[in-house]
């Protein structure tokens, strides 16, 4: 969070901020007349349809201190362009990839293969023919030499037509930007073509293959690009890695998740994208708005306070729960209600409820209800069972009845059973400790029903609800010791014996 935010501010004074940092790289504009038309066309960016022409868009901006690509002024355009050429000249002069400058060398790979940044002959070139030859490939083609059709991506006149060397994958690997025999690619005006060149600045960078977070809400783009390409300058300034190392490439969804502070008009997609000879690759993960905004509300305050315990609902020995999250919400959501089921009942056939159940199950509800797009009088109906079925088990004051209801969790048919059972104990009980049946008709039709669809998430729900509501009761059964005593016991049998108990073969 220390990181700046960027873009957030006026765009006049992003302007003459810019003005007052000349002293780097990007002095003088070379050749002004050739790169802005009489319009300034080939010097305004335009966002189009294409991911990964955006995301170069918005650190193209960023690097012009503009708040968004549209407010990009020409003459900062072309300062930002100016200084993305000088900063790949600067990496091809490094030479070698392996030294402990090489790191942007070594990205640009995976990014413009086979160009004059990365030539294997640089090896052997003096410093002003690699610079002449990298700004050579990056200038603008002359009029006269300008195909005269459209940009494919804005529609705006293209410049030239591009191919692998300056354009990564558009589409899967089934369709690989090689180009046909004879044909030298896509056609792109200069903004979008120079959207491609600044992606690596907008990128995670590996090494290897990169990755992007996109977005089509525009504000996420903006805040989201602009500490990306933050810490990149630093690093493409240094030619060496993030030293942070390489998270789960899932995990940096949900990092930029937590740092927006605006409700999410759109979902957030993971691309993951090698334009490397040795392999090209692209890979899309879409993560629903739905989800993504309820991530970013859950790590937030004031809703935060029950995101650590859904992390360690998802931790595993090996993984932590970060990273089981972030897979759960770009694949499955679903899933993400079913650790929490899971981690809510881990100790029940032992008696004892966890501390952080409380705000774990709200989490989970708000889950069902703002992804899983669930009734509300359903959830309603699934909690009022809950509760009673807690108010009973309070009643009976038994961790072994606990210990019952949690053996039939995996096991519809048992649970179905259990709770019918209890249902007549508890409408027989002369003592009249629980008002009406633990679970009404309606409700049983809900949980169990194979004509309701979501019936084994309304199952986990009601698990969550019991537990949730026996937290809230203070549950310390009387005979907790006691089952907590037998299973030590049990723990302490020899595998091989259990195994004969159950009737299993070795
Ligand atoms: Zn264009």
């Amino acid at each position: 969070m220390s990181e700046a935010d960027g873009l957030v501010s006026e765009p006049d004074s992003r302007v003459s901020a810019a003005d007052g940092q000349t002293s780097e790289a990007d002095g003088q504009v070379s050749e002004p007349d050739n790169h802005v038309g009489e319009d300034g066309e080939q010097s305004r960016l335009v966002l189009s349809a294409h991911p990964l022409q955006r995301v170069g868009a918005y650190a193209l901006a960023y690097l012009g201190k503009a708040p968004s690509p549209e407010r990009l002024a020409p003459d900062a355009f072309e300062k930002a362009v100016h200084r993305v050429t000088e900063d790949a000249v600067r990496a091809a002069l490094v030479r070698d990839t392996r030294s402990d400058k090489g790191f942007w060398l070594k990205s640009s790979l995976s990014f413009f293969p086979n160009s004059k940044m990365n030539h294997l002959s640089n090896a052997k070139k003096d410093a002003d023919t690699i610079g002449d030859a990298v700004r050579e490939w990056r200038r603008l083609p002359k009029p006269q030499a300008r195909p005269a059709v459209a940009c494919v991506l804005c529609g705006r006149g293209a410049v030239g037509f591009f191919g692998k060397v300056d354009v990564p994958l558009a589409e899967s690997d089934l369709y690989r930007n090689s180009t046909p025999r004879g044909h030298a690619g896509m056609a792109l005006c200069r903004p979008c073509l120079c959207s491609f060149h600044a992606l690596p600045y907008g990128c995670r960078l590996t090494g290897g293959p990169s990755i992007a977070l996109h977005s089509w809400d525009e504000p996420f783009m903006a805040r989201t690009l602009s500490r990306r390409v933050e810490r990149n300058r630093r690093l493409i300034a240094l030619g060496q890695a993030d030293p942070r190392g390489i998270p789960a490439r899932e995990v940096l969804a949900l990092h930029a998740l937590r740092h927006h502070e605006d409700r999410l008009t759109a979902g957030v997609e993971l691309l993951v994208f090698s334009n490397n000879n040795r392999g090209q690759t692209l890979e899309i993960h879409t993560m629903e708005q739905p989800v993504a905004e309820w991530l970013r509300r859950s790590s937030r305050p004031p809703r935060r306070r029950g995101f650590p315990a859904l992390l360690r609902a998802h931790a595993t020995p090996d993984r932590p729960g970060v990273v089981g999250l972030a897979r759960n919400a770009f694949r499955s959501p679903d899933r993400i209600v079913g650790a929490c089921g899971r981690y809510l009942t881990a100790r029940l056939d032992r008696g004892v409820i966890r501390d952080d159940t409380a705000e774990l199950a709200e989490l989970c509800f708000s889950l069902t209800i703002e992804v899983m797009r669930m009734n509300q009088n359903e959830v309603d109906e699934i909690r009022t069972a809950g509760a009673q079925v807690a108010a009973w088990l309070k009643a009976e004051n038994s961790a072994g009845e606990l210990r019952k209801l949690n053996a039939t969790l995996k096991e519809q048919k048992q649970m179905r059973h259990w709770l019918m059972r209890r249902n007549i104990d508890a409408l027989l009980d002369t003592r009249d400790r629980i008002k009406g049946p633990l679970v009404t008709e309606e409700q049983f039709r809900l949980l169990f029903d194979p004509e309701v669809e979501q019936s084994w998430l309304h199952r986990q729900l009601l698990v969550v609800s019991v537990v949730q509501r026996l937290h809230e009761l203070g549950f310390k059964p009387g005979d907790r010791a006691e089952v907590a005593a037998a299973m030590a016991d049990e723990d302490k049998e020899h595998p091989e014996d259990i195994g004969y108990m159950k009737g299993e073969e070795s």
